[in-house]
């Protein structure tokens, strides 16, 4: 109702006008007042018509207000047009988020439209695809990606295939490949860079080849005594391989300790700390390697510090050990043996132990805290090794935030120290 009010109003009081102009003065006036009337009433709404449209025409221009029935519909217009503006505004900031997301992922993201033209790609593309936004853009992938099996694959009907392809950028990295179906015919090509689970998966392929062939080889002495003592009439014959029997079963179980304490140090994320008397440490490790020796090497002790350090005791001890006892071990009779623990000004620790053995070429000491990395697989097999001891001390001392260092000089003797950071160490005062 509100809507006819005014222009009835103004009909109405135009005709009155009109009449009454009529009966005082003459018919044609009053008639002519009534046409003036509806022509000005007619160019006041064909003006607003021609505002409305070319604020609908481009939405740049001021914003539209006035009196009466446009003031209404103007009004109800504008606040349409910021609904859809802020709609708009936020679409756009959403979608801006989204691409700043994807564009920051560590995955490589290729937008592929039907044919297989690149539509957009984040920076990962760039990097695992060597594709370039700037260059690349609207170009078809498969003269850019030249590969055949790439091709094949991106061409078949099942589009859940994954493809492994070596990065384009880099031959060193191993790429899975995936295809997204989007709307519109588009998909989205996935690269994930897969370097390091393969090789994650080569060295636990490696790891269970090694533990088996580890395990194999006394196990079958054992069985080849066992299957020989069936035939055996004389229990006296029996005993004389006891002792052989026994060695073999003491490696499986210095195997499967080793084994377990490396599955042990993986599985707990923290070690458990306290305060080390690693003095006291030191000094119980030199007396074993006194008994281990039996008499043969000459074992110093050089205790510089009385720092403790703040660790895990029986890691410790473990790891320590297993530094001393290769040591011994590796030390022809008449070596000598060093254990050394003290502190720098910079309120670091290092234990170290130096022997006077047989050494190591330059070219195995990266590798040897590898999981059974042996330079000499007879002598460690035959000193009691498992190949497993170093790798315990790498585990250990990067739990305790520690470096190991290895010095060694072939035919002279090595030289093993874990350097232990200052936030470890309790000084002695
Ligand atoms: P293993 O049980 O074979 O000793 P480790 O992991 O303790 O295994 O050591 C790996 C390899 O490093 C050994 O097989 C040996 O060749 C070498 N090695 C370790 N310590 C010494 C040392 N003090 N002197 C010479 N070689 C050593």
């Amino acid at each position: 109702m509100s809507f006819w009010w005014r222009p009835l109003s103004f009909l109405l009081g135009l005709s009155l006008l009109a009449s009454l102009l009529a009966m005082g003065k003459s018919a044609g006036t009053g008639w002519m007042l009534f046409a003036a009337g509806l022509l000005v009433y007619l160019l006041y709404h064909l003006r607003q018509l021609a505002r409305l449209t070319a604020r609908l025409a481009s939405e740049d221009r001021p914003t539209l207000s006035s009196d009466g029935l446009w003031g209404d519909v103007y009004y109800r217009l504008e606040k349409l047009l910021r609904a859809r503006q802020s709609l708009q505004q936020k679409i756009a900031a959403d979608l801006e988020q989204m691409l700043e997301a994807t564009r920051s992922l560590p995955d490589g993201v290729v937008i592929l439209d039907q044919d297989n033209r690149i539509v957009w790609l984040n920076d990962a593309a760039t990097r695992l695809l060597g594709l370039s936004t700037k260059r690349d853009l609207g170009q078809f992938v498969l003269y850019l990606l030249r590969n055949s099996r790439f091709g094949e694959w991106l061409g078949a009907e099942d589009l859940s295939r994954t493809l492994t392809l070596e990065s384009p950028t880099s031959r060193e990295h191993s790429l899975s490949l995936q295809i997204v179906p989007l709307p519109r015919q588009q998909k989205m090509l996935v690269a994930r860079d897969i370097t390091e689970l393969t090789r994650v998966e080569a060295m636990r392929r490696d790891f269970v080849a090694n533990v088996s062939h580890e395990l194999r080889t006394p196990v079958t002495v054992i069985l080849g005594f066992l299957e020989a003592f069936e035939d055996m009439p004389d229990a006296l014959d029996f005993q004389k391989h006891i002792p052989l029997m026994r060695e073999q079963s003491e490696r499986i179980r210095r195997l499967v300790d080793d084994l377990l304490a490396l599955a042990k140090l993986e599985s707990e994320p923290d070690t458990k700390d306290e305060a080390v008397d690693v003095p006291a440490l030191v000094r119980r490790l030199a007396d074993e390697a006194e008994t281990l020796s039996q008499g043969k090497l000459q074992i110093s002790l050089s205790l510089e510090s009385r720092a403790r350090l703040i660790g895990n005791g029986q890691e410790l001890y473990s790891a320590l050990a297993n530094l001393v006892t290769n040591a011994v071990r590796y030390t022809p009779a008449g070596g000598q043996i060093g254990l050394r623990w003290g502190t720098a000004e910079n309120g670091c620790a290092c234990f170290t132990v130096t022997d006077t053995g047989e050494g190591i070429e330059a070219q195995h000491l990266p590798r040897l805290t590898e999981r059974f990395y042996r330079v000499d697989r007879g002598r460690s097999r035959a000193t009691g090794g498992t190949g497993l001891g170093l790798a315990i001390v790498k585990h250990v001392l990067q739990r305790h935030q520690a470096r190991l260092k290895i010095e060694s000089t072939l035919g002279k003797g090595s030289a093993f120290s874990a350097h232990f950071p200052a936030e470890r160490v309790i000084p002695a005062s």
